[in-house]
């Protein structure tokens, strides 16, 4: 197979393949779209949700320190007073005084990317929070904010979690939602946007152990990633230096992707100390902290966050998974999704239309969907509705052909290999679902 590496457009191509299969569509499209915003198509939902799923099972089901949470996204300004969002959730905003674009001043070289001109104003911080009122009268006391991260929802619920699960540190509280900030620039599809998708979690631990846990972090995530199908060598951790730390961290590192412009962050990864729960004590008065009743001992746990994003992440496994090559003489794009991500995870092809062939198709299509996501295709040649799937990252295609009527056998076909095997009507459930979990 070809490397992704050989595709200079790499995402274009990912951009038209999302649109032209349905994965991601721009925002209010009939109306000329919306500022940088996406809707998740068909099997855009079913690609994201399973990015999601995935987290939550390495991070909650398959473990028994985390829980989970569902907080408000629409949110009260104490939250982000005392958090430091409202004083210091801002990136540089400079305006080119030639064509008055504007632009992160970090993200540039001092040079504006529109026309070129070197006349910029002075940065200024700009908040990337969205502010709105909650209820009918617009005033100071009705303000609320979107939230830009899932983390305060954790923090302002850490002792209902704690009492209500008896859970002592270390433990965590796990979220996916959506997220909001006001982006100066949005940029590289679902790469950055305003509205996007978090996946979080908030690891409290005694503070002797927080450097600890914080290796163990990095570790545990950098093997979910090469887990799920990113290649090695376009994954890496990467420290930041102490003059780059955020305001509440000890110690961050990035999962980093190499996608098409660069590296660039698919995680940051922070060893938040105290600094959450304690802020939030103090703006609110009350206690927030840990009671050991074996020891007697009181104490505020230190937290470590890996915070990823779950659009960005889907977008970087569709780059990672990306080849074209040739199969019988014919060019064919595949996405070599693992198949626990892939949208569909079977496709049931009758090999024609032909009228006999619908029902034992059907029969087989109630047989695995119970077992995997389907797809039930029947026109066009089969050689196309292969070529389709391949497209779209189907691991496997069961095909129903006329010899199926007689010995109650199917076709079917890897996706990666092209290879063939019959397997009986009565096993095919079994054999997928034993194939979709390694
Ligand atoms: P950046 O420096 O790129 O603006 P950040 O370091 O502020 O991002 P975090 O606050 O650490 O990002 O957010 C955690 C994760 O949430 C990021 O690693 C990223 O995957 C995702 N994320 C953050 N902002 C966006 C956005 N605007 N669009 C899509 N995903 C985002």
């Amino acid at each position: 197979m070809t490397e992704p590496a050989q595709y200079p457009d790499l995402v274009d191509r990912i951009v038209n393949l999302s649109k032209r299969r349905g994965f991601i569509f721009p925002s209010a499209e009939i109306y000329g779209g919306f500022r940088s915003t996406y809707d998740y198509g068909p099997l855009g939902v079913l690609l994201l949700r399973n990015v999601k799923d995935a987290w939550w099972r390495s991070m909650v089901q398959l473990r028994d320190d985390v829980v989970g949470i569902d907080a408000a996204i629409l949110s009260s300004p104490r939250i982000w007073e005392a958090s430091g969002h409202l004083a210091n959730f801002t990136d540089p905003l400079v305006d080119c005084r030639n064509c008055h674009e504007r632009w992160r001043a970090d993200k540039i070289e001092g040079t504006c990317p529109n026309c070129g001109s070197a006349d910029l104003t002075e940065p200024r911080a700009f908040n990337l929070m969205f502010k709105t009122y909650a209820g009918p009268v617009e005033d100071e006391a009705t303000v609320a904010y979107l939230r830009p991260e899932t983390a305060q929802g954790m923090f302002v619920n850490f002792m209902n979690v704690l009492t209500t699960t008896r859970k002592k540190p270390p433990f965590g509280i796990a979220q996916v939602g959506k997220s909001f900030r006001n982006e100066i620039t949005p940029q590289n599809f679902v790469f950055r946007t305003r509205e996007f998708e978090q996946m979080e979690m908030e690891y409290f631990v005694p503070p002797a152990e927080a450097d600890t846990w914080f290796h163990y972090w990095l570790e545990e995530r950098m093997r979910w990633y090469l887990d799920l199908g990113i290649p090695a060598d376009q994954l890496r951790l990467r420290h930041h230096d102490a003059d780059e730390l955020s305001h509440y961290s000890a110690a961050t590192a990035d999962v980093e992707f190499l996608f098409p412009w660069g590296w660039d962050e698919l995680e940051g990864i922070a060893n938040r100390t105290d600094y959450d729960l304690k802020a939030h004590a103090a703006h609110s008065g009350e206690r927030l902290e840990y009671f050991d009743q074996a020891s007697g001992e009181r104490y505020v746990p230190y937290v470590i966050e890996p915070a990823a994003g779950a659009t960005r992440t889907m977008m970087a496994f569709l780059l990672a998974a990306y080849r074209e090559d040739e199969v019988g003489g014919e060019r064919r794009t595949v996405l070599a999704l693992d198949p626990r991500l892939a949208p569909y995870q079977v496709a049931v092809l009758p090999l024609s239309k032909n009228d006999a062939l619908v029902p034992l198709s059907r029969e087989v299509l109630g047989l695995l969907q119970p077992v995997a996501v389907c797809d039930f295709d029947v026109t066009q040649s089969i050689g196309r509705r292969y070529r389709r799937q391949d497209e779209v990252g189907t691991p496997f295609c069961v095909t129903v052909d006329f010899e199926s009527l007689e010995d109650r056998a199917v076709t079917v076909r890897h996706r990666d290999t092209t290879e063939q095997v019959r397997v009986p009507i009565d096993r095919v459930a079994q054999e997928i679902a034993q194939r979709l979990r390694p």
